[in-house]
């Protein structure tokens, strides 16, 4: 799977929310994501870009794979994500093998479909609110034309500048507010 996301630092959300819906968005949850990322012992995530990370969310968990960034303009990257029964029994799996929990990254994401695209309004624990454009496609799927869309419904929703492409993890670390 290839992750096709461009997220922004947005300022008010209930604005952004009527945006999303005047342009035929369709509510599909509202979770409460508790993520924990991990660092590997053979080589620095921070350095190579990728990410391990297990997920809460809903009464569910989900284990995840992140691959370096492939563009200069996004957050698009490969992405292997499965359910896992246990979160507990998942961290000790890591952390037997000799991965090390980074950090805690706790939001309140709203959930949005628009059209192909999944727009996530998420709100994280000292950080502040940020919207995010996705759209998932299958590995080797040419993926410029979803990030020209994504920019374009950006531009619709009236966001034209303020794109991060830094981690809600890196955000944290830094201390961005
Ligand atoms: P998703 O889009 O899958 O719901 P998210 O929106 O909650 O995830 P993002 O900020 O988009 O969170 O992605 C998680 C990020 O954390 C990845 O960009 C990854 O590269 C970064 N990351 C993971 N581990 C580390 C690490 N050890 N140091 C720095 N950054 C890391
Ligand atoms: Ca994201
Ligand atoms: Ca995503």
């Amino acid at each position: 799977m290839i992750e096709v996301e461009v997220k922004a630092k947005i300022h008010d959300r209930d604005e952004m929310v009527d945006r999303i819906l005047s342009l035929g968005g369709v509510h599909v949850s509202e979770e409460e994501q508790h993520d924990l990322y991990f660092n590997a012992p053979h080589r620095d995530f921070a350095r190579t870009d990728e990410a391990l990370r297990i997920r809460r969310s809903g009464g569910r968990t989900f284990i995840t794979y992140k691959g370096p960034k492939i563009d200069e303009e996004s957050k698009t990257r490969k992405e292997l994500e499965t359910e896992v029964a246990d979160p507990g029994t998942a961290a000790e799996i890591l952390e037997s093998l000799g991965f090390r929990m980074v950090r805690e990254v706790v939001k309140e994401r709203r959930i949005y479909s628009v059209g192909e695209f999944t727009v996530s309004i998420d709100t994280v624990m000292g950080l502040g609110t940020y919207l995010e454009i996705e759209r998932d496609l299958p590995d080797g799927s040419d993926y410029a034309g979803a990030l020209r869309e994504i920019f374009e419904l950006y531009r619709k929703l009236g966001i034209e500048d303020g794109f991060e492409r830094r981690s809600y993890l890196e955000l944290l670390e830094l201390g961005e507010e």
